[in-house]
């Protein structure tokens, strides 16, 4: 064969196979959009574990007509300008390529408006091609619904799972989505049931209640420390309920669910010697790092993070929960049961 340049369709396509790998990363992408969009509250739905219908409603600030075919371009977003910006991005996206890649494997209906627009836009959007864009009347924010995933990439449609699997998935991440924003209340509801509602009152404590449920929320102890550059707050549990795999790790660096192998080890390190060998504990921290210290763009999905200042960041972190574990061995302890 000849050597041609690909077509734009294929092109977003295979660039698709990156960022979508089932219904879970539509959710992640699209929820992350509606946080960058300065909602304080999205609801999600979902039909099958996300493969036949997902519908995410925000009240963010919408997206302008004359915007909206733009943000379905790969490489275009409103985040960042040039590879500077990048060093500094504080919202969840920047790469510009959830929509393309979103729109490349489904059947997109979007409803959007601004608070300066007089009405509503409502675009179509089926495997990258443009079906329909008209006026209608609709209220501040967005509402995107995505169907029939994978339609016109069989292979990929194969591999996903069951549907209670793929819904799973969606759970979990939303559960992350909302202890990572206090600030924001949640809506997650499946096959017509609610599965999860947090009232965006800034209160971790009550989110990580109707996620974790009593026991936890008993036996938390309360972390709020700083030093330039680096804010931890949030809760750690007593050692009484760790567990025997890393599940129950949560922690977020600047709103992000994100892994560090850093900051784990810092985690763990501290644990030691307040827990069995091979039982890990329970945190759920929030991380504000000057993002002048940071490196996110590492990987497409964005989950894994450096640090410029690896061995301040692990000695904080180490300090920090070791400090706040032997403040609590002055107190008696709760036991899991009480
Ligand atoms: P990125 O998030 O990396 O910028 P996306 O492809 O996810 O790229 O989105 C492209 C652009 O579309 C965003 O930069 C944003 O301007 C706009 N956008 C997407 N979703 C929303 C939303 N829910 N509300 C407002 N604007 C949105
Ligand atoms: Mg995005």
């Amino acid at each position: 064969m000849p050597i041609q340049v690909l077509d734009q369709s294929t092109i977003n396509k295979i660039a698709a196979g990156e960022v979508i790998e089932r219904p879970s990363s539509v959710v992640k992408e699209l929820v992350e959009n509606a946080i960058d969009a300065g909602a304080t509250a999205i609801t999600i739905e979902i039909k099958e574990g996300g493969i036949s219908f997902i519908r995410i409603t925000d009240n963010g600030s919408g997206i302008a007509p004359e915007e909206i075919k733009l943000a379905f371009l790969r490489h275009s977003t409103s985040k960042i300008k040039s590879i500077e910006d990048l060093m500094n991005v504080s919202s969840l996206g920047f790469r510009g390529e959830a929509l393309s890649s979103i729109a490349a494997v489904s059947q997109i209906e979007l409803v959007t408006k601004t608070a300066d627009s007089f009405t509503g836009i409502r675009y179509v959007i089926e495997g990258g091609k443009e079906v329909s864009f008209e006026e209608v009347g609709a209220p501040d924010g967005t509402t995107f619904m995505i169907r029939n995933l994978f339609f016109n990439t069989p292979v990929r449609r194969k591999f996903l799972k069951t549907a209670a699997t793929e819904a799973g998935y969606i759970n979990a991440l939303l559960e992350h989505l909302s202890l990572s924003h206090p600030d924001i209340s949640f809506r997650f509801i499946s096959n017509n049931q609610n599965r999860l509602h947090t009232s965006g009152n800034m209160n971790l404590k009550d989110i990580i209640y109707s996620v974790y449920g009593r026991d936890i929320t008993k036996n938390l102890i309360e972390l709020d420390v700083s030093t330039q550059d680096m804010h931890i707050t949030g809760f750690i549990g007593k050692p009484a309920i760790c567990r025997g795999n890393r599940g129950f790790e949560n922690y977020y660096i600047n709103g992000r669910y994100i892994k560090s192998h850093i900051i784990t080890r810092a985690i763990e390190e501290a644990y030691r010697g307040f827990i069995m060998p091979h039982n890990y504990p329970f945190t759920a921290l929030h991380f504000q790092i000057n993002p002048s210290i940071l490196d996110v763009n590492v990987h497409p999905t964005k989950m894994e993070l450096r640090f410029s200042k690896n061995e301040f960041v692990y000695q904080f972190v180490l300090d920090a929960i070791t400090d706040a574990l032997n403040r609590r061995e002055l107190i008696p302890e709760v036991k899991p049961s009480d």
